[in-house]
């Protein structure tokens, strides 16, 4: 039944993937040069070495930073941190990793210490930085019964610790605003089949739980309190409903930037102009991720959907950078994951080339320090 339902899907899919393909007689064009030019995906997660990704980092010059996470549904994290190494060390033009670790464990005998011990070796063996995760804020409580925040000293040194080995902080705080609404006033059901499948991250019916507003203050505090602790937001710092959100932050705080990490869409929901102009005046501080990669074991359909998902989602994205084409787009809400299927037409955004140059490479590079490494 399952495998029925798949089959308009991939019709579908596939329709669109022929559509999206760029001209290749437009010589010359952004959207070629962009092809064409070396570019990040700081976003990725990576969990095994898979031939289709070297493939599509090929032809489509890409690099991979994938992230290890300390979430539901990825392997423990020293499982992910010997993967990471392993591809890094084998592939440093491919691929760049970022860290993390525990923090569940928070409240045990010398924890900073062991976190910092960790860091230093992971830092060692080339890891750009450190991802934290929504379970801090959202999930793990103290012995009192309040939840964590990450502004809680416990995470002090540990911030400090990276700061002073010159590594950066990705920090994925909280939600889109949309777990804390009605799914019904969704925009097209944002994020509702994934909150539908996790409605622990779901809090719109859960006035115990702490508010959007919470978690981000306690975000902004950390961004403030380590003034030289380069502080990356993951997922447009979950704040990808307005610019305007972030731009009071980038306002604030130079030491803060935001990576794409799949959201785009949102963008497409705004008002053109005004993400146009954010686009243009915060070009250094946004980067691009696309949070895809590959799974622990794949069947050879499933690589095979994965790639064409690949550059079907980069195609599409791509195009509403760099050209000024009237785009398909919409949501379904089918299977796992927003399965973007072409209900109405974006306006892209065209913006200049060396705005495309920052937001797919440089800014990576400068956010990030190494990431370039054999792929300057
Ligand atoms: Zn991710």
């Amino acid at each position: 039944m399952k495998r029925l339902k798949m089959v308009p899907a991939l019709i579908l899919a596939l329709v669109v993937l022929t559509q999206a393909q760029p001209d290749p007689e437009q010589k010359g064009s952004k959207m070629e040069q962009l092809m064409g030019m070396k570019k990040m995906d700081v976003h990725m997660h990576i969990k095994s070495d898979q031939k289709y990704l070297f493939d599509f980092m090929d032809k489509w010059n890409f690099k991979f930073c994938s992230v290890v996470t300390s979430a539901k549904g990825f392997r423990d994290i020293q499982g992910q941190i010997d993967n990471a190494k392993k591809l890094v060390g084998k592939y440093p033009r491919y691929y760049a990793w970022i860290t993390s670790f525990d923090a569940t464990t928070f409240e045990s005998e010398g924890w900073a210490e062991k976190v910092i011990a960790q860091l230093r070796e992971d830092f060692k063996n080339g890891a750009l930085g450190v991802k934290v995760w929504k379970n801090i804020g959202m999930e793990i409580k103290k012995a009192n019964g309040e939840y964590l925040q990450l502004d809680d000293p416990v995470f002090t040194p540990v911030f400090e610790f990276i700061a002073a080995q010159g590594k950066t902080l990705l920090a994925h705080m909280g939600e889109p605003i949309h777990a804390w609404m009605p799914t019904y006033f969704t925009k097209e059901g944002v994020g509702r089949n994934y909150w539908a499948k996790r409605p622990e991250y779901s809090f719109w019916d859960k006035p115990d739980k702490p508010s959007y507003s919470d978690i981000l203050a306690a975000r902004d505090h950390v961004i403030e309190r380590h003034p030289d602790l380069r502080f990356v937001g993951a997922h447009l710092g979950s704040m990808e409903f307005d610019v305007d959100e972030m731009i009071t932050r980038f306002e604030k705080y130079p030491n803060f930037a935001v990576e794409l990490g799949g959201r785009t869409r949102y963008f497409m929901w705004q008002a053109k102009g005004k993400v146009y102009d954010f686009f243009m005046r915060y070009q250094d501080r946004i980067m691009y991720g696309t949070d895809r990669g590959s799974s622990l074991v794949m069947s050879d359909e499933q690589k095979t959907e994965t790639y064409k998902e690949l550059e079907y989602r980069n195609s599409l994205f791509m195009r509403y950078y760099a050209t000024a084409e009237e785009i398909p787009w919409g949501n379904i809400i089918s299977g796992d994951r927003p399965r973007p299927k072409p209900t109405y037409k974006v306006s892209a955004l065209d913006l200049p080339m060396e705005v495309l140059e920052k937001v797919f490479y440089k800014n990576a590079v400068h956010w990030f320090p190494g990431i370039d490494k054999d792929y300057k």
